[in-house]
């Protein structure tokens, strides 16, 4: 009687506990994939994105001699028709640390585990699971610095290499067409120009690493802010779907610049970034309100501007607020699907303190866009630029753009190249935007003196509330 793997971000073969702890029964294994309502709630890029890593996923296990099963629906009704259907015994799955996803996997536990069946949970696509690390007092992490040295000195647990062969059952239960879920249906024109920028699949994913320790590395520690070189990994986009493992590239890594000081050096910074995605999964996990509200509650009371259809809100994602660096970077978004850290923070910066607009709107915005949209990371990098998250950069820090592209876009390499008309931007916005008719304007919709000044009265009056 077969197994089912249950997969959900981690469309990869190799280090993936569930799959290799299937395999290991002997007994058929029976991969498959839910369209529920947490995968139906992702944003336009994401999701597209998603479709794609199925589509290359499918064909991974379908070279090792396996296949993958596709049904919509809520998830326990589904698995309960596919227990029914292929009288499984057993229900595995790497666990998700999404609030919902934890919600839901819980219920799915409880309801088979009830009935008898061999449930199971594996290791998450993190360093280290969130429940595994505790400050002296016993408490959760809230501060970036001692989360790091408690991830540093523990052992991240050894990569799984990746199975031969799955073995299969006498029939496969009927799976849905993944075209017929129509996941690039709100990518419109942009699905053509961000196809080529994607780093797709696992094979990719694992070859970029190797390309990255190989070169670029060795410039990251100090090269990594400056949005116009590239020197970054890359790797966030295949970290999304699971497509290589947070484990995997700790190891490589460690691996690769062993007896080498300097290169180690480079590889520790590297790790230590690496190590932020944990830390916001860690807090996402203790404090699941991180998504949605200010962490710091009493911000829940900030006079954020809210509305959807705000005019400064539109020409910010248009790319059309005067201000260059802000303007290249959401303009790389649209064209890539990714936008450089730094520039990610000047950007969030511009919308929560010089537009004053809600950092939620913000991040709904990357949530839509991002390719690489991760809703633990994605949630602590905007609360951290607004001021109302843990660890964060105080709301008085406001980014100013013409020095930041002075320091770290001197040549105005970055923004050239993304404020030329041939970046692909106008073929990649939606039709109704009229981009290529609506010119940006010369100066800044908010000056910069000007939205300092005022966003810091904000704060004096928000401070001196009753
Ligand atoms: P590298 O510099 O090569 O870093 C390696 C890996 O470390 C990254 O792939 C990523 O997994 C992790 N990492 C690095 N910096 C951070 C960080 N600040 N926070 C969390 N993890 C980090 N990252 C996402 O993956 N998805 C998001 O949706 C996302 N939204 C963000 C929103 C805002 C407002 C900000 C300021 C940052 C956001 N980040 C997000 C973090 C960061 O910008 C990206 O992880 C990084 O740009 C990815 O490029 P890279 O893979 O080349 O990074």
């Amino acid at each position: 009687r077969p197994v089912l793997v249950w997969l959900r971000r981690d469309l990869r073969l190799t280090d993936n506990p569930a799959l290799a702890a299937a395999a290991q029964t002997g007994r058929p294994v029976i991969p498959i994939f839910l369209r529920d309502d947490l995968f139906e709630a992702l944003g336009a890029a994401p999701k597209w994105r998603f479709g794609l890593g199925l589509e290359h996923f499918q064909n991974s296990l379908q070279r090792i001699g396996s296949g993958l099963i596709l049904r919509s629906g809520p998830a326990l009704a589904s698995l309960q028709q596919l227990v029914q259907e292929t009288g499984a015994e057993a229900l595995y799955w790497n666990r998700s640390f999404e609030p919902e996803g934890i919600a839901r996997d819980t219920a799915v536990k409880s309801h088979f585990a009830a009935q008898g069946l061999d449930v199971k949970s594996f290791t998450g696509n993190l360093l280290a699971e969130p429940w595994t690390l505790a400050t002296k007092a016993g408490g959760h992490f809230r501060v970036y610095s001692p989360f790091w040295r408690a991830l540093a000195a523990q052992e991240v647990a050894p990569a799984k290499p990746a199975p031969d062969r799955l073995p299969v059952p006498d029939s496969w239960p009927q799976s849905e067409a993944l075209h017929s879920w129509q996941l690039g249906k709100a990518m419109q024109r942009g699905a053509s120009v961000v196809a080529p920028h994607l780093l797709l699949g696992e094979a990719a994913a694992q070859a970029q690493l190797d390309h990255f320790l190989a070169g670029a590395l060795q410039d990251y520690a100090e090269g990594r802010d400056f949005p116009a070189r590239q020197v970054t990994s890359g790797l966030s986009e295949p970290l999304a779907y699971g497509e290589i493992s947070a484990r995997q590239i700790w190891h490589v890594t460690r691996v690769t610049v062993a007896g080498q000081a300097a290169l180690a050096r480079a590889a520790e910074k590297f790790l230590k970034e690496l190590a932020w995605r944990d830390f916001a999964w860690h807090l996402s996990y203790h404090d699941p309100h991180i998504q949605t509200r200010a962490w710091r509650h009493e911000w829940e009371a900030f006079p954020w501007k809210t509305a959807a259809d705000h005019p400064h809100l539109q020409a910010w994602q248009q790319g059309r607020t005067g201000v260059d660096l802000i303007d290249a970077g959401l303009r790389e978004l649209h064209v890539t699907g990714k936008m450089h850290n730094r520039v990610r923070m000047i950007a969030a910066s511009y919308l929560t303190k010089h537009l004053r607009l809600h950092w939620r709107l913000g991040q709904q915005w990357f949530a839509d866009t991002l390719v690489d949209w991760d809703p633990a990371s994605n949630a602590m990098g905007w609360q951290w630029v607004a001021g109302c998250g843990p660890d964060a950069a105080p709301y008085f820090r406001v980014f100013n753009p013409e020095t930041q592209q002075k320091k770290f876009d001197a040549e105005a390499r970055y923004t050239r190249r993304w404020l030329a008309t041939d970046s692909g931007f106008a073929e990649a916005t939606p039709r109704a935007w009229n981009v290529t008719e609506t010119p940006r304007p010369l100066s800044p919709i908010v000056g910069l003196a000007e939205g300092r000044a005022a966003a810091l009265a904000a704060l004096e009056r928000f401070k001196s509330r009753d």
